[in-house]
């Protein structure tokens, strides 16, 4: 019996992981947690949230902590995978203070929840039936150079932006909840995803949408940023097999071996576009705007997978060619 809760099921990859996991039989319940902040969306979940039986949303604030208690006591939750937080780097530079009080004070009181809903203490083996899944992400590493190896599990910690440093700190209190009180916890470090119901702020989104309104395209600094994009549905696939397969206490690395430089992202987006809608007019590249830099903006991030891959028998389905291509398909004319 899996009593499952999922925190920002509302959001982009809680919605894809959601509509991926809610028929597995393990699930008996799944309580979606969410207070629909501007990047939360019950739409995300249409077809599900109102009507599978499965499924039972929750708008509470991560930040009200006798709310929080209240769910996972009431609900019997015996699994969690801890997603919602506030994710965009760009709002972490303008307004730091929610990236604190959610990202870092939300997973707080849900550890505190866990803790005192399953009884976990000092000196006790880690209870069985219970996992806690936190999801993080690989810019907690910080950056890398061109020619570094990818970031593995004991890569130190070392985030830049406001945002990778409070997803930092809320897995440092997720590791310590385990160390200290045998709280059975799991952590992932992901790279960037793309795939549908990305919120429209996020990079692919935002080409997208100006390459269909024929707006210019914004490229921060030299455009030669790097990233790992992975499909949002093999990182949900992902988060299943480490909830289920993972080993207590420990984390776990995902992506796709896939880097691009933002730029050639965007050029690959601009001829696909010119591709797939011959009437826009073509020669979608003249779009592309360079605009400053984004402050303390992290060069390179990458991942070794071989861990997940080698204990989980995980690898990601999706090229990025065919994925993204697929997702631009979908879109309707
Ligand atoms: P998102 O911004 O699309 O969704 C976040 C969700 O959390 C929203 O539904 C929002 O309403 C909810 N939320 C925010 N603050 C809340 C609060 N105080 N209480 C309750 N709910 C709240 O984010 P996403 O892209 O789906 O990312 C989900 C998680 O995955 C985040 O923890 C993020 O750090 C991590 N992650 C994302 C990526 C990526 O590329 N998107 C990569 C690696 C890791």
């Amino acid at each position: 019996m899996m009593n499952l809760l999922v925190t920002g099921g509302a959001g982009f990859i809680g919605s894809n992981l959601i509509r991926q996991i809610i028929d597995k039989p393990e699930i008996t319940k799944l309580v979606n947690l969410d207070c629909l902040t501007y990047a939360g969306r019950l739409e995300n979940l249409d077809g599900i949230h109102d009507v599978h039986p499965r499924h039972h949303f929750e708008k509470v604030d991560l930040r009200d902590k006798a709310e929080v208690r209240r769910v996972v006591r009431d609900h019997d939750i015996t699994h969690v995978i801890h997603l919602a937080a506030e994710s965009h780097v760009d709002r972490s530079i303008t307004g730091p203070g929610d990236f604190i009080t959610t990202n870092i004070n939300g997973t707080f009181h849900l550890l505190e929840a866990c803790r005192e809903v399953w009884n976990t203490t000092a000196n006790r083996e880690p209870r069985t039936a219970n996992r806690f899944l936190h999801v993080s992400t690989d810019e907690a590493y910080g950056s890398l150079g061109l020619n570094d190896p990818p970031f593995t599990e004991s890569s130190p910690y070392a985030p830049n932006s406001p945002y990778s440093a409070s997803k930092a700190a809320s897995d440092m209190l997720v590791r310590s909840y385990h160390h200290t009180y045998g709280l059975p916890t799991l952590i992932t470090n992901c790279s960037n995803n793309y795939g549908p119901r990305q919120h429209p702020e996020k990079l692919i989104p935002v080409v997208i949408h100006s390459l269909l309104a024929r707006q210019p395209i914004p490229v921060y600094g030299d455009g030669l940023n790097i990233r790992d994009w992975l499909h949002v549905d093999d990182h949900c696939a992902a988060l299943w097999v480490v909830l289920t397969r993972g080993r207590v206490g420990e984390s776990y690395n995902i992506g796709a071996h896939n880097e691009l430089t933002n730029l050639a992202l965007i050029h690959h987006l601009c001829d696909l576009i010119d591709e797939l809608r011959p009437g826009l007019g073509g020669n979608s590249r003249a779009l592309i705007t360079f605009v400053p830099d984004r402050l303390g903006h992290d060069r390179r991030y990458a991942v070794d997978v071989s861990k997940i891959k080698q204990e989980n028998g995980w690898c990601p389905h999706y090229d990025f060619i065919t994925g993204i291509r697929r997702m631009i398909e979908s879109r309707g004319r």
